[in-house]
């Protein structure tokens, strides 16, 4: 499959950036390791007239001890960070599912910047304009109606980042820059809650770093898919527990991911913890498996996790 025709800049800093994404009037898009952009451009679900990279930004390249938090340039690879000793010392639950994004041939390309704002996914919307013309444009492509549930008034597309799902149960924080200024919110706030527009970006903001708070915490990932490696997940459930708070969090079943505390000690209160995400997901059958089975999962997922991490503390 062909890109449509655009205009390919390398910039050297985010000023560059922002100045470009202004003169292209914001029909312009950034990319990093281009694994999410490119795919999507090929189906023609994204036309953009400029493609602004970021890759040769060697400022959001590394990680950084700060103290009380741990600094993450958003261009870091996900291979890159999941080797790095802070992440693997003090962070279990993104060690694990960075391990378990797609294969490490895309790990290298990857970074977790593209990774957090990756569109979200649909069976009958990432697929080819020849395929998705025969069906009709659906609400994601501007169209009037949802492919996946006739009827439908809003997109159920699924948004499958691995990592935001343990950045979750870790409180993380993004740093934010644009062309008029920058902020520091916490993830969650990234999320509309809308599928079809799941990002609250302002026009042209970059993400410039992910803060994680410099605690040693214990925890992991399990991830639902059907092939062990490559694969999107059909559901993720990550797990962090620290100063006695224990977070859990499932993703990839909605358009962000949803957190709960568990109670202590986990090991007794995590059904609970289940229970209240459960109420909050609406998974229909836009993916490869069953919404049912993939909400059956969430408990089994959470209790096999939450048993595993806190035998392995003792
Ligand atoms: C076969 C396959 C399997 C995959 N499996 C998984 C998986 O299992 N789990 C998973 O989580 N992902 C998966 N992915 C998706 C993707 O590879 C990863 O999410 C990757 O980390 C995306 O990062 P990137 O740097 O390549 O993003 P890009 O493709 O460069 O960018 C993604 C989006 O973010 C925007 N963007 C990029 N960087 C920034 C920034 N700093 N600030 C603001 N906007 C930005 C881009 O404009 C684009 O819209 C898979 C992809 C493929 C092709």
């Amino acid at each position: 499959m062909i890109t449509s025709r655009f205009e390919y800049i390398r910039v050297k800093d985010v000023e560059e950036a922002h100045r470009l994404f202004t003169e292209f009037e914001g029909q312009a898009v950034y990319l990093s390791g281009g694994s999410d952009l490119v795919p999507r451009m090929k189906l023609g679900l994204q036309k953009p007239k400029a493609v602004i990279d970021l890759k040769s930004i060697d400022s959001l390249k590394s990680v950084e001890d700060q103290g009380d938090w741990i600094r993450i340039g958003s261009l870091v690879t996900l291979f890159d960070l999941k080797r790095n000793q802070l992440v693997r010392n003090l962070l279990p639950a993104l060690q694990e599912s960075l391990e378990a994004t797609s294969c490490e041939t895309l790990q290298m390309r990857g970074t977790i910047g593209g990774n957090l704002v990756q569109d979200c996914r649909c069976l009958f919307y990432n697929q080819s304009e020849f395929w998705r013309k025969s069906k009709g444009f659906c609400l994601k492509m501007g169209g009037g109606k949802c492919n996946a549930v006739p009827g439908a008034k809003n997109c159920f597309a699924n948004y499958c980042s691995d990592n935001a799902i343990s950045l979750f149960t870790l409180t993380a924080q993004l740093e934010l820059l644009g062309p008029n200024g920058s902020r520091r919110i916490p993830l969650d706030e990234l999320y509309t809650n809308k599928s079809d527009n799941p990002f609250n970006l302002q026009p042209g903001e970059i993400i410039t770093s992910v803060f994680v708070p410099k605690k040693k915490t214990i925890g992991g990932y399990e991830k639902l898919r059907i092939r062990g490696a490559i694969d999107y997940p059909l559901l993720g459930v990550a797990f962090s527990f620290a100063d006695g708070v224990g977070r859990l969090a499932a993703g990839a079943i909605g358009p962000k991911p949803i957190v709960a505390e568990v109670a202590q000690p986990p090991q007794d209160n995590i059904g609970q913890a289940a229970e209240g995400i459960l109420k909050q997901v609406t998974p229909v059958n836009n993916t490869v498996v069953d919404r049912d089975y993939r909400k059956r999962m969430i408990p089994i997922l959470a209790e096999r996790l939450v048993n595993k991490v806190m035998e392995g503390a003792k």
